[in-house]
Parts: structure tokens; sequence; C-alpha cells
């Protein structure tokens, strides 16, 4: 096996035996990407990044990170005209925690602009591919970490998951992609999309991995008030291959109509498969699933129409002034360089999102999402109270043509139908690989369990994953 396709955790061991070193699989890694990213596009920016030449550096592991997470000195711009150029003046919590750990960053990977999508087809920089078929896109809106991930450009990578962007694009490019507990990694540095459902996390070749990049990155920040104050676990301790006793619940809105026959069938021989080493399963209801997309929608663009509100010309990246001399007011100013710097969709979502914000509709539709949002969150609980982990697809279908679903808006927020409600009960959620269909594209499992209980869900996906080869499957580019 070529060093680039090791997973972490085997490379830290082939450090400790000496076989190899963190510069050689550096060098390694950055061949793959000079031979594999014409055909991927699978990073916004490759930056020249000197070396992390820490001592005793716990996972001096090359690294993707999303292009919305913030590194110091380095363009930061959410695959976005409008943020063209900024470069940050400070690293986020999750980056300054990974170069204590030696870790090398390779540079940004794509995404949708502003994480607004579900293809990573919107990014300013083109769309990326999917590693498995060119053909298709790599889901998002974290596609540029899953597809790196997947093509061996990088040994992991982090994204950001506000309704689905890291499980999503993790399914669909056949790697594992956790959203962590609202509250266990800090969003500071993180480029807002809508505050209460951000979330940063890891993107792995294995369940091992995704627990030791959790490690790395999980913890309590005074930079983020909405950072929780608990005791972070080692999380590999999770890792224990055993799912007798496991008791858990398979929800029915789940496994309705516009599933594809591949992906119910391969979701279905992960559930006997559990079953086989010993874990129960249930059928239960979770009544509000139903409204989780449209609820998703009004909070997801109320809140990112507030959080973009800051891109002015003034204070970041593109200041664009109107053609004509005569127009030079400050709010021309404004409307010119946001006219100029947003694409379609980010567009779209300021204006929905600003119409369900405004005085004469924001009780019909922003407090009334809150109080659905409210109920979808109880289905959890009550789950919760009788089950150790839920378990679904991670989406209803495999990767989708390129372009083939750009002109529908509706159609692509209806891939997210799976993934949205973790973000709106603020529970942790993992898509791990569990077969291919009949085109060769994979598909995603995902397990979600009860808040702060990332180690039930390890355990749960490891028992998987250890008894499956899926995982173990590399692309050949
Ligand atoms: N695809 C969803 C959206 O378009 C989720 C995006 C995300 O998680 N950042 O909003």
């Amino acid at each position: 096996m070529k060093l680039n396709e090791l997973t972490a955790h085997e490379a830290l061991a082939a450090f400790k035996a000496k076989t190899t070193t963190p510069k050689a699989l550096l060098e390694t890694v950055k061949n793959a990407i000079n031979r594999t990213e014409k055909k991927v596009n699978a990073f916004a920016h490759l930056d020249e990044i000197p070396y992390n030449s820490k001592e005793d550096a716990k996972a001096p592991i090359p690294i993707a990170i999303k292009d919305n997470i913030c590194i110091k000195d380095y363009p930061t711009t959410c695959a976005s005209h409008i943020l063209k150029n900024f470069k940050p003046l400070y690293d986020a919590t999750v980056i300054s925690k990974l170069r204590e750990s030696g870790a090398n960053f390779l540079g940004h990977s794509n995404m949708d602009e502003f994480a607004f999508g579900s293809s990573t087809e919107t990014s300013h920089f083109g769309p990326t591919k999917n590693p498995w078929n060119l053909d298709c896109v790599p889901g998002g809106s974290s596609g540029g970490s899953a597809a790196a991930v997947a093509a061996n450009e990088t040994i992991w990578a982090l994204g950001s998951d506000t309704g689905g962007s890291i499980r999503q694009p993790a399914s669909f490019c056949g790697v594992v992609g956790l959203k962590p507990t609202y509250g266990l990694v800090s969003r500071y540095g993180l480029i807002a999309f809508a505050s209460s459902l951000d979330q940063i996390g890891p993107f792995t070749k294995d369940v091992e991995d995704c627990a030791l990049l959790l490690n790395l990155i999980a913890g309590h920040d005074e930079y983020d008030s909405t950072s929780a104050k608990i005791e972070i676990p080692d999380y590999t301790k999770s890792l224990i291959n055993d799912a007798k006793g496991l008791k858990i619940a398979i929800p029915k809105e789940y496994f309705i109509e516009g599933i594809s026959p591949d992906v119910k069938a391969s979701v279905d021989e992960a559930i006997a498969l559990l079953k086989k080493k010993g874990a129960t399963f249930t059928e239960i209801s979770m009544p509000h699933t139903e409204y989780a997309v449209a609820t998703y929608y009004i909070l997801a663009t109320a809140e990112a129409s507030s959080n973009l509100a800051r891109f002015d010309g003034i204070q970041y990246g593109l200041r664009s002034l109107p053609k004509e001399q005569r127009k030079t007011s400050l709010i021309d100013l404004y409307e010119e360089t946001r006219n100029q710097g947003f694409g379609q969709e980010a567009k779209r979502r300021i204006m929905l999102g600003t119409y369900s914000l405004s005085a004469g509709y924001y009780d019909a539709y922003y407090l009334r999402a809150q109080k659905v949002r409210t109920l979808i969150k109880k289905d959890f609980d009550d789950a919760f109270k009788q089950f150790d982990a839920i378990i679904t697809p991670t989406s209803p279908t495999t990767a989708f043509k390129i372009g083939e679903k750009t002109s529908n808006p509706l159609s692509m927020y209806l891939s997210d139908i799976y993934t949205i409600s973790a973000n709106l009960a603020g529970i942790p959620a993992v898509s791990i690989p569990c077969g291919f269909s009949k085109d060769n594209l994979p598909i995603g499992l995902q397990i979600m369990t009860k808040p702060f209980d990332e180690q039930m869900l390890f355990r749960t996906a490891y028992s998987y994953e250890q008894n499956t080869d899926w995982h173990k499957k590399r692309v050949n580019l």
C-alpha cells in the first residue's frame, strides 16, 4: 500500500516502527495531490505552509481544512468571490489545537459557497468531482474534504456540518464523517453559516481515525460561548468491537418513498449484521421528522442572512464600486459589493432569511419554526430514553450527476432529508461506509446517539465496521 493510502493510525504506527517519517508521508501526500488534483479539484487553495517541526508531536499527520475554517495568514474564502484575498488574522481554535499536535496543513478544501449546498457545485473555484466517478458530485457542502480523503490526497480532513455537510459527502465518497454534539468542538474561527446548527468535525478513512481526530479537536473553549464545559474522554477507549446488548431504534419515517433500492438493501444488510452481533432493533416512529427540512430551511436561512450581513465591502475581502461615477454613496458600495461578491444560492438564502425575519412574517415563520424545532428534539429525547442509538441511511440516494440538481433548488434541499434533524436536535451523528450501489458508488450508514454520547456512537460504528471491509476499499484514479 502507498503511504498516502494509509490511515492516520497506521501512519502513526509506522512512525513508531521507524519504517517511515512524518516528512516522507507529507511528501508522498503532496505528490499524490500533484497527480490527482486536476481530475478531482478537491482544494480551493493549496498552501505552502512551512513544515510543522514540533517535537514530540502527538499526530504529525497531513490534513485538509475546509475553506471556512480560519488559518492565520492563509486565504480562507468560503469558496466565495466576496472573500477573495481574505487572510484571517488568527487561527480557529481547532487549527491551534492541531498545530499543537504537529499537524501539517495542506491547504483549504473546496466547498459550496458559504457551505450552502449539497454538491460542492456552487464554489467560486468550480465543482469538485467524486473520486469514485468523476461525472458525479462528491456531495456537499464539505465535498472537497470528503473527496480529498477518498482520493488519498490527504490522510484526513476537517469539515463543517450545519444540516448534513459532513455526513452526506462522507456517504457519497465512501469515507467516515462525524458531526459532533453541538458544543463539543469550538466554533471559534469557523466562518458562521447558521450559528445554532454549525459544528466542525472529522473526515477519515475509518472509525479509529475518527476517534483520534476528535480527541485532537474537542474541548471547552472560552472564545466560543456555546462551547460545553465537559470532561473530554479518550474516544479511542470506545473503540470496542461488541454489539451485544445494544438497543437500537429504526425510525420508520426514514425508510420512505424516494429511497433508492440499493441504499435500502445495504442499510438492511448492515442492520442484519449488527443483529447477528447481538444488537436488538426496534422500529419506532419519530412523528415530526416530516417537518425537519422545512424547519431547517427557515431557521438556517434566517441565521445565514444575519451572519452574512457583515460582508459589506468594508471589513473583509472584495470591495466593488459602481461603474457609474455619480453613484458612490456608502449604500451603493454595499450593494455593488454584495451583488458582485455573492453567488446565486447565497443571494437566494439571504432573501429567504430576511423575509422570514421581517416584522410581518417573523411570528408565522421564524417563531413557528423554533417551536417545531423543539418538537423534533423531543422526538429524539423520547427515543433515547429507551434506546442507545438510532440507525438510518445517511442519504436517500448515492452521488448524483454533476448538474443534475442545480436548476432545482428544492430537489437539492431534499438530499439532506436524513441528516438535518440531528443538527436541529444538537445530537452527534456519524456516517460510515456500508456498501456500494450497482453502479459502484458508495453508500453510507448514519448512526445517531444522545448529546455528548460520542462514546456509544464510536462503539456502535466500530462494532459494525470491524466486521466489514467497506472502509478498506481505496479508489483507483
Ligand atoms: N445542504 C444543507 C444546506 O444546503 C446543509 C449544508 C451544511 O450542512 N452546511 O443548507
